[in-house]
């Protein structure tokens, strides 16, 4: 197998080329589509997913997010749903036909998640856990691999070598913000590592305005800017009803924002060549 590893390119060297990554359904990630990933942030109950999936295929959107293992900061919030909210995302996403990417929080994880999802996510938080990345390494699926909200460019680069290395080269980087001194914003968007990671690894990269601001209001601006900085995708949180969300309703946008959403980041697609689907 011919290695896609980058590490030692420097940004002085040519821009590689993004590889574009199947995520199935007929969907190419890194090419001429930009790939909206929109749900909720956790998976709370059938009937919350199922309305979300329903407004996201509505709105033209083809990948369902949403998180049944949730890495909360503290073990006294809501946790995730575990199992039955894989089988909740699963059942609601076929009825849709919609994609499902949600998260492998743990190496136990990873066989259950491989079977439901179309694509794993691995959070910011394990992005330096290497017995996942070599179990989500040894899988024929697409894998997005979240920056750590306190790593570098070049140790996300590296976790993603991990992955490649066992024989997985299906994967996704996604810049969900990191942490810095202003506490206005829960994370700061970091448009830098979009452009680099773009230009020093064949990866494509999605952008995660949620995490990234922790706020609704700055959700659709920074996706804009995102998109304009040449993110191949969004992963953004959409919930029924923010303010009753079990999980980051702060940065979640209300389903009846999806049409508004896609007026608004459409354009900028457009203007990059690409289409929002
Ligand atoms: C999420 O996508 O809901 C999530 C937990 O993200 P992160 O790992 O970036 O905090
Ligand atoms: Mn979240």
């Amino acid at each position: 197998m011919i290695s896609r590893s980058k590490q030692t390119q420097k940004a002085d060297l040519p821009v590689i080329s993004t590889f574009p990554v199947d995520i199935g359904g007929g969907l190419m990630v890194g090419g001429d589509q930009l790939i909206l990933m929109a749900g909720p942030c956790s998976v709370e109950s059938y009937e919350q997913t199922r309305e979300s999936a329903e407004a996201i295929a509505t709105a033209g959107g083809r990948v369902l997010r949403g998180g049944a293992y949730k890495p909360r900061t503290s073990p006294d919030t809501f946790q995730g749903l575990g199992r039955p909210g894989l089988e909740i995302l699963r059942a609601v996403a076929d009825e849709f036909n919609l994609l499902v990417v949600t998260e492998a929080l743990a190496v136990e994880h990873v066989p259950i998640v491989a079977e439901m999802a179309d694509i794993i996510q691995i959070g910011s938080r394990n992005m330096q856990h290497y017995p996942l990345l070599w179990a989500v390494g040894e899988l024929d699926k697409p894998v997005l691999l979240k920056r750590g909200y306190m790593a570098t460019i070049s140790e996300w680069l590296s976790a993603a070598d991990h992955i490649e290395r066992r024989g997985n080269q299906r994967i996704l980087l996604c810049e969900r913000g990191i942490r810095t001194f202003d506490p206005s914003t829960r994370n700061t968007m970091d448009a830098n590592a979009i452009v680099l990671a773009k230009q020093i690894s064949p990866y494509p990269v999605i952008a995660d305005p949620s995490h990234a601001t922790g706020r609704s209001d700055l959700v659709i601006p920074i996706a804009r800017a995102a998109v304009a900085a040449g993110a191949d995708g969004l992963l953004v949180e959409f919930h029924p009803d923010p303010n009753s969300a079990l999980s980051d309703g702060p940065q979640s946008l209300p389903l009846t924002s999806l049409s508004t959403f896609y007026a608004q980041v459409g354009p900028i697609a457009a203007a990059c060549n690409r289409e929002l689907v």
